[in-house]
């Protein structure tokens, strides 16, 4: 079997930014999948899996909810290793609304949104979440802080690839 796209990103000197993972078009419409790394995979610690899960749950109910964004949002959700999330939105196959540049304020203000959170973590009772307890809202307002910073001060949105093709006369390829 082939290894798939993002198994070829080379994660021992990946930055904390968003990333466009991948885009595809499906008729006319454009669905992309943005990587929010939130930590240096395999240099520092993950984030706690209860931190994440209280991500998950407010960070959605703030994309779900803000408006001129609501209507193009498709799925926001964890990473597995819980270095990161990931963000699929949709636009026109030919439009151009959705980059990492334009991305980075609309995470920013979820983060902010976070931070300030303050009460129950909403959709937190045995009805509405598969692991209810299993919440913390203080390290998840510490994990946005700490992003929210990064992005703010050293936005990077370019992935190195794990191997990039190199020509006889010695031409690094960048692309595929
Ligand atoms: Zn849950």
């Amino acid at each position: 079997m082939d290894l798939i796209p993002s198994f070829q990103v080379d994660h021992t000197n990946l930055k904390p930014g968003i990333y466009v993972s991948r885009t595809d078009v499906q008729g006319n419409i454009k669905i992309i999948t943005f990587d929010l790394r939130m930590t240096s995979p395999n240099r520092e610690p993950a984030i706690n899996i209860a931190a994440m899960h209280t991500l998950e749950h407010l960070i959605a109910t703030y994309l779900r909810n803000r408006e001129g964004f609501k209507e193009t949002m498709i799925y926001f959700g964890p990473m597995g290793c819980l270095t990161g999330s990931y963000l699929i939105v949709s636009e026109g196959k030919d439009e151009n609304r959705y980059t990492p540049d334009t991305m980075k304020g609309i995470v920013i203000d979820a983060l902010k949104f976070v931070e300030s959170y303050e009460g129950e973590v909403p959709g937190t009772t045995p009805q509405t979440c598969g692991n209810y307890l299993m919440h913390d809202l203080p390290m998840a307002k510490y994990e946005a802080t700490r992003y929210r910073k990064r992005l703010e001060e050293e936005f990077v949105s370019e992935y190195p690839k794990a191997v990039r093709p190199v020509s006889d006369d010695g031409n690094v390829f960048h692309d595929a």
